[in-house]
Order: structure tokens, then sequence, then C-alpha cells
């Protein structure tokens, strides 16, 4: 296994309350894989690419799970093993790259160190020119042309597209093995968020990449991954070969969603999913889907479902299939 999570929970406190998030998330990947997260915006998503970098904000809480990266577990990890990770094994695109990069410093400046360090963590000390060499290529590879006007401007002086492309060079010069995908293109011209998707994919294929891509583009998981997993309000709900979820979702709630997807083949506009998702200060018991759920039954309100395995390559939780 490349990534192995098990029973994570992630809560964030403030003064006032805690807000119990990740609830006992799975999730399982093998070196090469590509796997896709789907699920409203607020299911956690973000929390969990997050907890596998351990780069959650410092009023999060982690009481109970496993992160394992290969052989490292990550929680128990210090930070030289850490950074050591996040600069030569593992890469994340963020979800808006205006707030990722830092706006104060020029493209030269951030992509330069994160090179250098990368370098430097391989043993290896590189010169000025060196760097610079490593940028053009890694420019090149994103497909920004004009690199002197990139690498000479502040974030804001470029186009979101542009700023995402930046985002995503220097996400893989870190990623040497997995690449983590969050919503990569949110804050995007609709007109070149396909692009960008197809950006990612070519780049995954070609460096062998296994990568774990979180989009509510359904389109565009069902054709870059392998295999899926349906977040709901920080629990896992299902998972499955990419194509059995699409074709064959069993989780009510995946189900909902799928439909609920605009399709350009009709003129239907979807009914989408009554109701909202809950407050993760009171949490609901049981399913955390039940309040929104046409087939709720009485015992989903209290006692959470398990996962119930239906063959090799497909996973549900709900008391349905138990
Ligand atoms: Fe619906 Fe119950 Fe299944 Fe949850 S466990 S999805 S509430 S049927």
């Amino acid at each position: 296994m490349l990534l192995e999570i098990e029973d994570l929970h992630v809560h964030y406190k403030s003064y006032w309350y805690v807000q119990k998030v990740l609830n006992g998330v799975w999730l399982r990947m093998s070196e090469g894989e590509r796997v896709g997260i789907i699920g409203e915006t607020g299911s956690g998503k973000t929390t969990l690419l997050k907890s596998v970098l351990k780069i959650l904000p410092q009023n999060s809480l982690i009481p109970r799970g496993t992160i394992k990266y290969k052989d490292v577990d990550i929680l128990k990890s210090g930070e030289a093993t850490l950074a050591s990770i996040r600069r030569k094994e593992i890469g994340m695109i963020f979800q808006d790259p205006m707030a990722a990069l830092n706006p104060v410093f020029k493209v030269k400046d951030q992509l330069h160190d994160v090179i250098k360090y990368k370098l430097l963590s391989e043993g290896h000390n590189p010169s000025k020119e060196e760097i610079r060499g490593h940028a053009l290529r890694a420019l090149d590879d994103v497909k920004l042309p004009d690199h002197d006007r990139v690498l000479e401007s502040y974030p804001f002086q470029l186009s979101g597209g542009m700023r995402q492309r930046v985002m995503i060079a220097m996400a893989l010069i870190s990623a040497g093995k997995l690449l983590l995908a969050d919503e990569p293109t949110t804050n995007i011209d609709v007109t070149i968020q396909d692009q960008i998707l197809r950006l990612i994919d070519r780049l995954v294929k070609e460096r062998g990449l296994s990568a774990i891509l979180v989009s509510h583009a359904l389109g565009m998981v069902r054709q870059m991954t392998d295999r899926s997993y349906v977040l709901y309000a920080g629990d896992v709900m299902e998972e499955a070969s990419t194509d059995e979820l699409f074709n064959h979702p069993m989780h009510p709630y995946t189900s909902l969603l799928i439909s609920s997807a605009p399709k350009i083949s009709t003129r239907d506009i979807g009914e989408g999913i009554r109701g909202k998702l809950p407050d993760y200060r009171s949490p609901p018991q049981g399913c955390r889907f039940a309040p929104r759920c046409p087939y709720a039954m009485e015992k989903c309100y209290t006692v959470k479902p398990k996962r119930t395995i239906v063959n090799s390559a497909h996973i549900v939780a709900c008391h349905l299939y138990e």
C-alpha cells in the first residue's frame, strides 16, 4: 500500500465549541493508482488531504486514527521526516492559488525555494543556474509561456489560470510519488477548467504518479480516476472502482449526488439533495446522512452504519446493506 488511512477523526476546536469534522474516515491506495474523492463542499475533503501532509490548522485535533504513507506513520512522525516527505514525495495543488501563493514574493522566489529545498533534501546543493534551469523546465511542463514575465511577476499580476499553472508546477516538483489535487479548478474561469484538469491528467500519467483528485466535476473524476470514495459530512459513504461507482451506485447519498449533477444532454435541471450538511458541533449520532435520506429508518438515527463489503472492489456504509 502507498497510503493507508484508518479510522481518522479530525476535530477543530474554538473557545466555545468543538467541530467534529472527520468521523472515522478510511482510504487505501496502491502505488500508481488514481483515486477520486467526491462529495459536497464542506464534507471534509480538504481536511482529509491536509491531514495526509499534516498541515492542518493549529486549532485542529486528531483524537483517533492512523495515516500510513509507505511504512511511515505520518501522525507520529517528527518534523524532519515530514519535511522530507513534503519536499520530495507528496505534492499538493491547493484549491485557491491566490491564497496558497505568498502575495509578497515574486513567482521566481517561491518557485526557486521549492526547487532548492527539494534538491537539498536529496543531498545536492544546487547552484543558482541549476535552480533557474529547473524552474524554466517546470514552467514548460505546465505550458506557461513568457517565462521571464511569469517569474518576475507577483501572484496578483497573473491571471487565475496562470496562477493555478504555477501552483501545479510547484506541486509537481515535490510530488515524487503522490500528487494531491484539491478542487484544482474551483477558482478558475469555466472556459479553462477543462484544460487544467487535462494538464494534471497528462502530467500524472507521464510521470507515473499516484494521485488523489478531489473535484466537484464528477465527469472529470469519472474520466481521470481508477477508484473513488464518496465523502459526506466527514464519513466515507461508499468506495468502489470509479466505473462501478458511477454505473451502479449503492449508497442513497451517492445515487442522489450523481443524479443531481447537471447534464448537458438534457434540458432538465436536477432537483439536488434536500436539506443541508449537519452542524459539526452536534452532528447526528448514527448515520450523518439520516436527516436527508429518503430511506432513513429508526436505527439510522442512533447507530453508525458499518462498512459492508459488497465485493472486492465495492464497499458501502449503509444500514440498507448490512
Ligand atoms: Fe439512509 Fe440509513 Fe443508509 Fe444512512 S444508513 S444512508 S440514513 S438508509
